[in-house]
């Protein structure tokens, strides 16, 4: 039988933080804020706060056994006393801990102590498309093909592995320290079953809801690729399609398909939203016949970007 882990003394902790600081810069851990997997026999040292969510909290987390620093989605327990609650956060770790791919937030592990539940991920130090365009306003198309190529790639893979995201917005595409664009939160995601499985309800309201999910007319893959064109149209206007001052007049708009493209945004991006947001789902682009679209085929697509353009845009259009 295994012996019992129990937590390992402050003063190991402080020895352990001491080796580390050589290494890394810990200056923002907090010594006293120990968090302990006994399944693992991981000790982790809490850092600064990432974000927060519906549920969660997230923080920075190190590792002391291997110094490196994590993303932790610390989940209250007296948040998720219901079982569906609980159900939903289970789901998401089944879903996303199946998942392995550049451009998705990559799952570590999961644990629970007395107080809450942890779910340890990848860490996006440099947040997500919400906050940049937040400091940018709006983005150039070749910024815009960079991070949408990324993001194609990453809900090919996760359709590959008969998952559909719904919710692919911009608070859930987050970058790391290098800017590559990894796909976060499977808290609304679902698998398919079997081929040409209908789901009819989502658990939750998706932030670009596609017209099938809205009108619960069933729904698949397609109501991801609706969302991109969502995504698309956000980053070059600096505003949803079909954005309005209430919730009722935004379905109204996205029934009817009611939304306008600016004059000054090139023909190759407007063909592109265009055809992501065709009102039937079975007319939409696969993700692969987006790739071959004009806008990423004709344009630029810088291979990185630096980090000043989470807060200035770069030289080139
Ligand atoms: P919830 O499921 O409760 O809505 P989210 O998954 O949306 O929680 O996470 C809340 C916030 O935490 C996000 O908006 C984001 O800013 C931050 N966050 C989530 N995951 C990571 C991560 N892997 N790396 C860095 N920050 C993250």
């Amino acid at each position: 039988r295994e012996a019992p882990r129990t937590m390992p003394a402050d003063a190991h902790i402080r020895r352990k933080l001491e080796d580390v600081n050589n290494k890394i810069n810990i200056n923002h851990f907090d010594p006293n804020y120990i968090i302990y997997d006994s399944t693992t026999d991981t000790t982790y040292l809490r850092g600064r706060v990432l974000g927060k969510g519906g549920f969660a909290r997230c923080y920075e987390l190190l590792d002391l056994n291997t110094n490196k620093v994590y993303a932790g989605k610390i989940i209250s327990k007296t948040r998720i006393s219901k079982p569906h609650q609980r159900q939903k956060i289970m789901r998401e770790v089944e879903l996303q801990s199946d998942l392995k791919h550049k451009n998705v937030v990559e799952f570590h592990s999961y644990f629970e102590d007395n107080d809450n539940v942890y779910i340890v991920l990848e860490n996006c130090s440099r947040k997500s498309l919400v906050h940049m365009l937040k400091q940018r306003k709006s983005l150039t198309e070749s910024e815009v093909r960079y991070y949408l190529k990324q993001l194609v790639e990453g809900v090919k893979y996760i359709h590959s592995r008969n998952i559909i995201h719904r919710d692919l917005k911009l608070g859930n595409m987050l970058l790391n320290e290098k800017m590559e664009l990894k796909i976060a939160d499977f808290g609304l995601a679902t698998r398919i079953g079997y081929e040409g499985e209908k789901k009819m309800t989502v658990c939750g309201t998706p932030n670009y809801i596609a017209p099938e999910v809205l009108q619960k007319r069933g729904h698949s893959y397609e109501a991801d690729v609706w969302a991109l064109g969502c995504v698309t149209y956000a980053l070059l206007v600096g505003r949803p399609p079909f954005e309005t001052s209430t919730l009722k007049e935004t379905y109204v708009r996205i029934t009817n398909n009611n939304y306008t493209l600016p004059q000054t945004m090139s023909a190759s991006a407007q063909k592109f939203i265009q055809k992501c947001l065709n009102n039937e789902p079975d007319l939409r682009p696969t993700l692969d016949q987006l790739l071959q679209e004009d806008f990423f085929t004709a344009g630029f697509i810088p291979k990185s970007l630096s980090p000043s353009c989470c807060s200035t845009a770069p030289k080139f259009p």
